[in-house]
Parts: C-alpha cells; structure tokens; sequence
C-alpha cells in the first residue's frame, strides 16, 4: 500500500518566485498519475519536492500517512527516473543497477537477483557486461529504470523520461512502461510535456498551470475525444 497525499504544498523560491501554489492531490495506492501542463508551470518544481530534490516551502507530503517533508532523498524510499538517464559512464549496466542497493547494503545474493529480474524484464540481460556508452538511447533509458525497480521503491518518479528518444522508440516505451507500471502495481507520478503519452499512460490526469491544479481526471473527462 502506497498513497501519496499533497495536502496545501506550495514553494517560492529564494529569489520569491512563488512557482506552486497551495496545491492538494491524492494519489492511491498503485495509481499512475500524470502531470501535464505549459512549461514552467511547475512540474519539476513538484515532482523534485515529492523526490526531496527541492525544499517543501509550506503545506505536508505524507506516504502511506507519514509526514515526509523532512526525509532526505534516500530516506523516502521513492525511486526517480530521468530524462538525461543520469548513468554512472564507468560503470557496467550491472554494476548501474547494482549501485544504489550497495549503498544501502543489501546482501550479495539480493542484489544479484533483484538485478537480474529487472534485466529480465528490461530486456537488458544480454547488455549487463558493458558500458553505458556501447547503448542506444533506448537501452539506456531501460537501464535508468531498472536501476529504479531493483530498489523496490514505494513511489516511481519520472521526468520527462522518454523525451530524447525519437519517435518510434518513445512509443515503444511508453508501452513498456505501462506494462511495468501494471505489473509492479508501484504508484506513480509521471511529468511529461506529450499529450498521446498523457492520455496512454495515466490512471488519472493533473493539469497544471502557472503553480495551481487546473483539471484532474481521467484522461478521457479531460481530452476531447476525436
Ligand atoms: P515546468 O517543469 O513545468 O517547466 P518548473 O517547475 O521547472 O516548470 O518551473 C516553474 C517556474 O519556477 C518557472 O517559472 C521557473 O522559471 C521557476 N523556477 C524554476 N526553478 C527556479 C529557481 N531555482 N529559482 C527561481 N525560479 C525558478
Ligand atoms: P565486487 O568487486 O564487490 O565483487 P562486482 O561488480 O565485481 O563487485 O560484482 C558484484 C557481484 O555481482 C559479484 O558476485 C559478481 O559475480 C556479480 N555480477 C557482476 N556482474 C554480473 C553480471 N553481469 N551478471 C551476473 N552477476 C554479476
């Protein structure tokens, strides 16, 4: 079980730049929610306070009903993948996927098979020997999440993950990640500027604009169907 609440979160940068408004939403257990809005209306704001990236100003992020807004980033057991991958270039892909568990040291033999189910998954077993640089775009962004399933996290995070991948490929993701989402059942916030990948993807929609919720619903309440 894993809900995540924002209950009156809002942020104003140092310079007093108020980017989020006292925002609300519930998210349910399993639930993949997409926000979606103009640039700079505030998705990365948000989605880097729910990660502990960027400060809380005021209001409460509670998971599974615990205030979190004072965790650091490791201690909230929330896994973000990124649009630029954000791979270790002299590390293996095992070794990518492995790191972050041997941080937390988590046994050998865990590591070992929580690696290579998520390779298995990924379609990344035959690529664990070598580097980052000897794969594409796609296998790298695979990898990213991977690196994100091995740690079993309550919440999934994603920025704009599939934004440089080209076109054929983002649709094959985006259906990858779908199926995975279902799969683990993992609650997840999902940021993205694509509106086809919107309307795939999410359980429910969250339209920002300008640092305030401007629609929430189904994608098909939201988008007019053709
Ligand atoms: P989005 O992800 O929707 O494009 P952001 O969350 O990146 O939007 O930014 C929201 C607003 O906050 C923008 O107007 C942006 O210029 C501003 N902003 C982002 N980071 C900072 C910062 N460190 N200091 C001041 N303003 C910022
Ligand atoms: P260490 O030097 O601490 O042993 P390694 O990176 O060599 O760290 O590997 C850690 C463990 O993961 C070892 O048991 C190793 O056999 C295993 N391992 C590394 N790469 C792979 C791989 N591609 N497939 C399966 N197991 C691997």
């Amino acid at each position: 079980m894993s809900t995540v609440t924002l209950s009156n979160i809002a942020k104003a940068y140092p310079n007093g730049y108020q980017a989020v408004h006292k925002l609300n939403l519930d998210i349910q257990d399993g639930e993949m929610v997409v926000l979606v809005g103009p640039s700079g209306c505030g998705k990365s704001t948000l989605l880097r306070m729910i990660a502990g990236l960027e400060e809380i100003t005021s209001g409460e992020l509670t998971i599974d009903g615990s205030i979190v807004n004072h965790l650091e980033p490791g201690e909230r057991d929330i896994a973000m993948v990124f649009q630029n991958y954000a791979l270790y270039p002299h590390m293996t892909i095992y070794n990518n996927m492995a790191y972050g568990l041997r941080n937390r040291k988590t046994p050998k033999a865990e590591i070992h098979r929580l690696v290579t189910e998520a390779a298995e998954m990924l379609e990344l077993s035959e690529l664990l020997e070598r580097k980052p640089k000897e794969l594409s775009g796609g296998q790298k962004q695979r990898v990213a999440m991977g690196r994100a399933i091995v740690r079993e996290p309550k919440v999934f995070l994603f920025d704009e993950p599939l934004s440089n991948l080209d076109a054929k490929l983002r649709v094959q993701m985006r259906l990858q990640i779908k199926k995975l989402q279902r799969r683990l059942g993992t609650t997840s916030i999902y940021v993205t500027h694509d509106q086809v990948e919107a309307m795939t993807l999410a359980d429910k929609l969250v339209v920002l604009n300008k640092g305030n919720v401007e629609q929430v619903g189904r994608p098909i309440e939201i988008y007019d169907r053709p």
